[in-house]
């Protein structure tokens, strides 16, 4: 009984390393401090060993599965694709991108060309063209949102306006107990018809988000955004319906900002940044330990983790891609962000 309920709280879970090239002409291009050894296939695991120093041993790190320097994003897409197709069949899925700034993130997770979710429409509209044959049909709809300083803000909505903030959240999140199903009020939620229709989408947020801030850049690292796919499937035939739901976040830059080192209008920002994702460990610290069903866990804590309660919990997925850079110049943040993965693994 324990062992159920302990899935039930934990769904499934899974952490991925990705190690992202030196720059060129930037970054040192040595990068032997980072080993990644081969795939485990007894323990199902792989691991990686840091060195920081020479004279030290190094630190080892295990991971359900680790990708190099050389691997591209289709190689990732390869092993995140079962959890797409997871979305399909009913289950609700998150998958994170993790990692200081300039680590990769928004690479592995937007980049147009082959990114998580460019990749994730293809699969989502390939399937969906498959299965009509059998009788399902599907309605897909999207959302796109932003947090910043715990506030939400609609990435598709181009009347949202950031400054204002004196008529309080326009966006509160609503929790349906009853079904499991989170609502983020006054959301613009586009229905997808096709991969196009998702690049097409991607494209006109970015625009957006970039005349919206001074640098859009900067404004990314900041904040969380959350790309939300709502998928309905109906067989009339079978008389068989599935409801999923897909997370994809592009997590803020997570450098520890130390608030006395940072301006004063950021200390705000920087404050909500460490918070944050904070929380976020501890709730997935929590949801994995033995003692999980008698543990109140603070999904309240802030708005990422409320938002994504049911998505974390039950009948869920997730997956955290740890992004690191293989530069010498950054490997104390390195350092950091394995030890996050440590502690939420
Ligand atoms: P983040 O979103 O974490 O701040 P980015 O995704 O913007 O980081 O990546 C920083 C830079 O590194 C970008 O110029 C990006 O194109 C490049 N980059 C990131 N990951 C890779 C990779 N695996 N291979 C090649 N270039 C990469
Ligand atoms: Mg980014």
């Amino acid at each position: 009984v324990l062992h159920n309920q302990l899935q039930d709280l934990r769904g499934n879970f899974r952490v991925y390393c990705r190690v992202r090239p030196p720059l060129k002409g930037i970054e040192p291009l040595d990068t032997s401090h980072i080993l990644i050894n081969a795939f485990n296939a007894e323990l199902g695991s792989q691991s990686i060993e840091v060195e920081k120093n020479c004279n030290l041993t190094p630190i080892k790190y295990s991971f359900d599965k680790v990708f190099s320097q050389t691997d591209t994003n289709q190689e990732i897409f390869k092993e995140v694709s079962e959890l797409i197709q997871s979305s399909l069949d009913g289950f609700n899925v998150c998958i994170f991108a993790y990692g200081q700034t300039g680590s990769g993130k928004t690479f592995t997770m937007l980049n147009p060309k082959d990114g998580i979710i460019p990749s994730t429409a293809k699969h989502i509209f390939d399937w969906i063209d498959n299965s009509a044959k059998n009788g399902w049909k599907y309605n897909v709809t999207c959302e796109f949102l932003e947090i910043y300083n715990d506030e939400i803000y609609d990435l598709l909505r181009s009347d949202d306006n950031k400054s204002n903030s004196s008529n309080g959240p326009r966006h509160k999140i609503h929790h349906d107990d009853a079904s499991k199903t989170t609502v983020v009020e006054n959301l613009e939620t586009i229905t997808l018809t096709s991969k196009e229709s998702v690049d097409a989408v991607l494209k006109n947020a970015m625009k957006l988000r970039a005349t919206a801030s001074t640098s859009s850049n900067e404004r990314s690292s900041r904040s969380h955004s959350i790309f939300i796919i709502k998928i309905h499937g109906i067989n009339e035939g079978l008389g068989e319906e599935r409801n999923g739901l897909l997370n994809l976040i592009d997590l803020a830059g997570s450098e520890r900002l130390s608030v006395s080192k940072v301006q004063s209008e950021r200390i705000k920002e920087t404050q909500h940044i460490n918070k944050s994702l904070s929380f976020l460990g501890n709730v997935m610290n929590s949801l994995g330990s033995p003692d999980a069903t008698t543990r109140h866990i603070s999904f309240r804590d802030s708005k990422l983790t409320y938002l994504l309660q049911y998505s974390l919990t039950g009948n869920s997925k997730t997956l955290m891609v740890v992004n690191i850079s293989s530069s010498s110049d950054h490997i104390n943040e390195t350092i950091k962000s394995l030890n996050f993965a440590k502690k939420v693994n």
